[in-house]
């Protein structure tokens, strides 16, 4: 059990539920993260008598007592109090920073690829993304350039110095794709490959995980429990929208999960506004939302020429469009910090 603190909460209080607790027979555990503070009760201790949580929920400050699902456990922010903090070469993922993932859809070609690098590189984005292993829904589009596309990836980073996230899609192929990526993807369509997440999670690379488009918040912890009970700790979760009856979007964009994830887990959660949404003039202010929500960061798609891209043009920014978009989640996190602490 979290008892999760109203931003900004005054350190009397927080003291005052540590009292509270202490009293109770607990053992608390404080921490904080870039906007609230946590806290456990620590220990074993006895199971938190079911009158005593009402009173809990109406002390000052207090936002929120949460109560882990009793079926995933290494990600539980109720097993590990701190937010997990991922380092991919000099870059950090969770901890308060906001991470910029962005690159194409798919790697097309070494103009393409080493084009786009460049572009975010100088925008100041943090990692290059491409599928070179591409889950398509018919079996008639593009497949992706396959070993080739993790060669190119691998001569990107080469050449800009930034750490490439590529998805792996079935187990036979994760040891290949690990030779070449610094964060390994698993897909919408594979978060319930329980084979899948075991052969990744062995593999104990950071491990970008997408939430299953019809998965529960639930779900997808449990998925990310399923890399932890490999042996993996470096876990990003990515919001990237889930399927409603909406047509008018790709997806419909879940960002009730951003916060909640923050009370229920230590791990960082990043959104991905493209697919999210299909659509390219709705991933800037989608972004902007992410960022304000707490997200860890966001991953968005970036072609040189959308209108010729082999998958997911019409979500896909333009170089123009990305520096633009480099420049409004700067100006909006210097505004939220200038916000006063309500
Ligand atoms: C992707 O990021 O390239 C991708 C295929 O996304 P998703 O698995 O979220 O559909
Ligand atoms: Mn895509």
């Amino acid at each position: 059990m979290i008892v999760v603190m109203k931003e900004g909460a005054a350190t009397t209080e927080v003291a005052a539920v540590v009292e509270h607790l202490r009293n109770l027979g607990y053992q608390p555990q404080v921490a904080a993260d870039a906007l609230k503070t946590y806290i456990s009760l620590g220990g074993p201790g006895p199971s938190f008598p079911a009158a005593e949580l009402h009173e809990l929920k109406r002390m000052p400050g207090v936002e929120e007592v949460a109560i882990p699902s009793p079926h995933y456990k290494l990600v539980a922010r109720s097993h590990q109090l701190p937010d997990t903090i991922i380092h991919i070469g000099e870059k950090t993922i969770g901890g308060g920073r906001f991470t910029v993932i962005a690159g194409p859809c798919s790697v097309e070609s070494r103009e393409q690829l080493l084009g786009t690098a460049w572009v975010i590189k100088e925008a100041g984005a943090d990692l290059l993304r491409g599928g070179a292993f591409k889950p398509r829904s018919s079996p008639y589009s593009f497949q992706g350039l396959g070993e080739e596309g993790l060669r190119l990836l691998a001569e990107a980073r080469r050449e800009t110095g930034l750490p490439v996230v590529t998805e792996v899609l079935s187990p036979e192929y994760a040891p290949l794709v690990a030779e070449y990526a610094d964060v390994l993807q698993i897909g919408s369509r594979n978060m319930h490959n329980f084979a899948l997440l075991r052969a990744v999670g062995e593999i104990r690379k950071p491990v970008l995980l997408k939430r299953g488009m019809a998965a529960t918040l639930e779900e997808f912890l449990l998925a990310a429990e399923y890399l932890f009970s490999e042996g993996c700790r470096e876990v990003i979760l990515c919001e990237r929208g889930i399927r409603t009856f909406e047509r008018t979007t790709r997806n419909t964009l879940d960002l009730g999960v951003i916060p909640l994830v923050k009370q229920l887990s230590h791990l960082p959660i990043i959104v991905d506004p493209c697919h999210a949404t299909g659509r390219r003039e709705l991933v800037l202010p989608l972004s902007r939302a992410a960022l304000a929500a707490g997200a860890d960061g966001i991953m968005v798609e970036v072609h040189p020429q959308p209108e010729k891209a082999l998958s997911d043009g019409p979500q896909s920014l333009r170089f123009d469009d990305f520096r633009r978009l480099m420049v409004e989640v700067r100006r909006l996190r210097e505004a939220l910090q200038d916000l006063p602490a309500t």
